[in-house]
């Protein structure tokens, strides 16, 4: 992998997350399948087609959340060699890469969430994070050291290298039960409804919802990303607790995942199936006054971003117009006698230049705290007997 050096700075970092890093020709297949199912006014659509593409966006939903997500991501429950095997292998299917590119890759986010080394924070923009880092040559290859855990089994390994044979069998096996109809809504409607409903957690969970928990990030809980997720719309929970294979704390946050995990483990299918302690549900609660450092953060990194882009401005500008030789490097720290406020009423360039200082520095605060806050949480250890409990020991 030729990465990650995602910007040292933030104003560098967001060229770096953007449009630029898009590898287009070889994202024209992505786009062209967003095409296949308009052939569906071309050919008869039975009822039998409709419900195959409700079928496999359910049914392989499950795979992505409750596979790649929750068991190779997070280890949140245990299963044997061979259920690992073949959720792995169902989970292809999906059409979203193999389990230790996908579960290693999502690592990495919670490792980095909201920060420069984030790899898909919609602070680098919504398609960034919806679908352009995908997309991007940045993050093609599996980085094999976030995930040395399930790279150690060579089946799963061989699965990731033939991760295209899984869609294609599918697709086949699509068109010969359903014919054209299977083939176009069946399979490449469902695959294209799936990637969408598994991307909004990375864009829009960091953008739109509620917050209950103070993470150091900016996600949120979403009723209606859990609904079409499977339960992984409560990505507040989630982040504050990513441990937990229950992402839907409350009786009415609909996790459907965690319930069919529920009843494959009392089928003693999975086991070990991992739960936060009552007493951390009860922590950090902004309602109870949690400083939430994860917005806070991210109110002043916007406010940098501005900073930064109106004083680059006025820089060049001064640059631009001015023949005397000394460059926009002369601006800095600009206390060579201007007005502080222009004539127009503005703020001359050199307290520009200070006020962008003072908030990078209020940002190097804010970074501070939010990562004691991930070192805080990473020490949280989980129960995996029966209901919430508090007398889980705690790290
Ligand atoms: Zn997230
Ligand atoms: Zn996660």
């Amino acid at each position: 992998m030729n990465e990650p050096n995602i910007g040292d700075t933030m104003v560098d970092d967001t060229v770096e997350g953007t449009a630029a890093g898009m590898a287009w020709l070889s994202a024209i297949p992505f786009f062209l399948v967003h095409l296949v199912p308009f052939l569906a006014f071309f050919v008869t659509i039975t009822w039998q087609d409709w419900v195959l593409c409700a079928v496999l966006y359910v049914g392989r939903m499950f795979l992505i959340t409750a596979g790649y997500h929750r068991y190779f991501a997070h280890r949140s429950y245990k299963m044997g060699r061979v259920p690992q095997f073949l959720t792995a292998l169902g989970a292809t299917t999906a059409a979203q890469k193999g389990p230790l590119w996908w579960a290693g890759h999502h690592r990495m986010h919670h490792r980095f969430t909201d920060t420069d080394r984030d790899i898909h924070s919609p602070r680098d923009g919504f398609w960034w994070s919806h679908v352009g880092w995908i997309l991007s040559n940045r993050y093609k290859e599996t980085d094999e050291s976030a995930i040395r855990d399930f790279a150690a089994y060579p089946e799963l390994r061989l699965l990731d290298k033939f991760n295209w044979v899984g869609p294609w069998v599918l697709g086949v096996v699509c068109l010969v039960i359903g014919g054209w109809g299977g083939l176009i809504i069946g399979f490449f409607l469902s695959t294209v409804l799936l990637w969408h409903g598994t991307f909004i957690v990375n864009s829009l969970a960091h953008v739109f919802g509620r917050r209950r928990f103070a993470t150091p990030d900016t996600s949120r809980n979403s009723l209606f990303i859990a609904l079409v997720t499977g339960g992984e719309g409560w990505h507040n929970n989630h982040h504050y607790l990513p441990a937990s294979a229950r992402q839907g704390l409350m009786w009415w946050e609909i996790d459907t995942t965690w319930y069919v995990l529920r009843a494959l483990a009392a089928l003693h299918i999975v086991s070990d199936v991992k739960r936060p302690p009552a007493r951390l549900l009860t922590q950090s609660r902004l309602r109870d006054g949690a400083f939430d450092i994860g917005m806070f953060r991210s109110y002043w990194e916007r406010a940098a971003r501005l900073a930064g882009s109106a004083t680059n401005g006025v820089s060049s500008l001064r640059a631009s117009s001015s023949d005397a030789g000394s460059g926009p490097g002369a601006d800095v720290g600009g206390d060579n006698g201007e007005p502080v406020v222009d004539s127009d009423g503005e703020l001359g360039a050199g307290p520009r230049q200070a006020l962008s200082g003072l908030i990078h520095r209020a940002m190097e605060s804010a970074d501070e705290l939010a990562s004691s806050t991930r070192r805080m949480r990473d020490g949280a250890v989980f129960s995996s007997r029966g209901t919430p409990t508090d007398d889980a020991p705690t790290g």
